[in-house]
């Protein structure tokens, strides 16, 4: 099954993203340590090749691409573990150039030209401008060009990033309605436990899972947080983010990018990596973007009648269903709904502000249109406006 799944994935490939970490592009061969790391030109090189035959195919790529940090603290010196917020975006500023210089240059060797793409949180939370970045990419598409994207890491901090090309490949790929997420890191894929702690005696190795068909609890909590202070999230982001295309029927291949032949042998269908993919369902644009792009402000928790009513019966929720509110928004702002047991079931935009919602929860619709002299809605969150989180938990 797992053979003819890929075979099946790259009959259909027109458009792919491709991630790549700064772990894989940082210059292992100089035998220095993680953060005195530069960038390797040799494996730039290398991957503008394999990229570039994958375009000869017809396949349009898309690049997401870390570095820019990396390259710029080494250009600079600082190689200690924690830097300020401004080193860090100074660190961004002068390795984004480099880093894009260097795409470009062994790009244009290849005889294709590249383009740079940097976006923050605000391009992607605001709907106009999330559309926008993707008219863009399309017409760069259209015109052979490969886009490189990165986080716009010089004007943004903690609070308002989207914080890790993870995160941004996968919303990416969704986006540009891309058929696979390649992401490539410095690990084979997922395995059922951690590939480089010492085995208790009689202890059987851990083994690299080659298909994953959904992002159960237990798969999260396989995916542990990285030792690589290159990398940013570690196998949790990734695993995150084939969540995110998952829901979108994107399907998310996890390889290791030191290995320099990974991408054909990806591209000739080898069963390398883990793959995650759960088929071709697809919710709308829209309502994806509600679930996976926006930042929640809050949270709501409702009754196990509600509950029925959302998960079971496709409903919207009213206030009446509504038990508890958590954190500070506004009209139209995105929340998480919990369950009676704090599980998140759903998130949508919701119809009330905060201090509103607290004060009409639980109460009927006849009983809040006499309260409130303005601003009544019959519902705190529409139907069109609210997503069940996959997997449906059962009731
Ligand atoms: N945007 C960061 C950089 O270019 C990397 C973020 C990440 O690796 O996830 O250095």
């Amino acid at each position: 099954m797992p053979k003819e799944t890929r075979k099946e994935i790259l009959s259909h490939l027109k458009r792919v993203v491709i991630k790549i970490g700064s772990g894989v592009i940082s210059d292992h061969e100089s035998g220095k340590p993680p953060l005195e790391r530069g960038l390797s030109r040799k494996r730039i090189q290398g991957y503008a090749r394999r990229i570039a035959k994958i375009h000869k195919t017809g396949v349009e790529v898309m690049i997401v691409s870390s570095g820019a940090v990396m390259a710029g603290r080494e250009r600079l010196n600082l190689n200690r573990v924690k830097l300020d917020i401004p080193e860090k975006q100074a660190s961004a500023a002068i390795g984004q150039s480099f880093l894009m210089r260097t795409y470009e240059h062994y790009f244009e060797k290849q005889g294709l030209k590249v383009a740079q793409i940097l976006l923050g949180h605000h391009d992607l939370e605001h709907r106009q401008r999330f559309l926008n970045a993707k008219h863009t990419l399309e017409a760069l598409l259209s015109h052979g060009v490969i886009p490189i994207i990165n986080e716009n890491d010089t004007v943004t901090v903690d609070e308002i990033k989207i914080g890790d090309n993870d995160t941004l490949s996968a919303t990416m790929a969704c986006l540009a309605g891309a058929q696979l997420l390649i992401i490539l890191s410095d690990v084979e894929g997922l395995y059922t436990d951690d590939p480089r702690k010492t085995l208790k005696k009689n202890e059987a190795a851990p083994e690299l899972i080659s298909l994953v068909r959904s992002i159960t609890p237990d798969i999260e909590k396989r995916a542990g947080k990285s030792k690589n202070p290159l990398s940013r999230g570690g196998m949790y982001t990734k695993v995150q983010a084939a969540k995110k295309t998952m829901s979108y029927g994107v399907p998310t291949l996890i390889v290791n990018g030191l290995d320099s032949k990974v991408l054909d042998q990806v591209f000739k269908g080898h069963e390398v990596g883990t793959l995650f993919w759960a088929g071709p369902k697809k919710v709308s644009p829209r309502k994806h973007w509600i679930a996976h792009t926006l930042k929640p402000l809050g949270a709501v928790t409702i009754d196990a009648g509600a509950r029925r009513a959302l998960v079971n019966n496709g409903k919207s929720l009213l206030p009446a269903g509504v038990t508890q509110v958590e954190g500070k928004f506004e009209f139209g702002s995105p929340v998480r709904i919990l369950d009676d047991q704090g599980v998140e079931v759903a998130r949508g935009l919701v119809n009330y502000n905060s201090a509103d919602l607290a004060r009409i929860k639980g109460l009927t619709s006849a009983k809040i249109r006499d309260m409130l002299e303005t601003g009544f809605y019959e519902e705190a969150i529409h139907r069109d406006d609210l997503v069940i989180l996959e997997p449906a938990p059962a009731t």
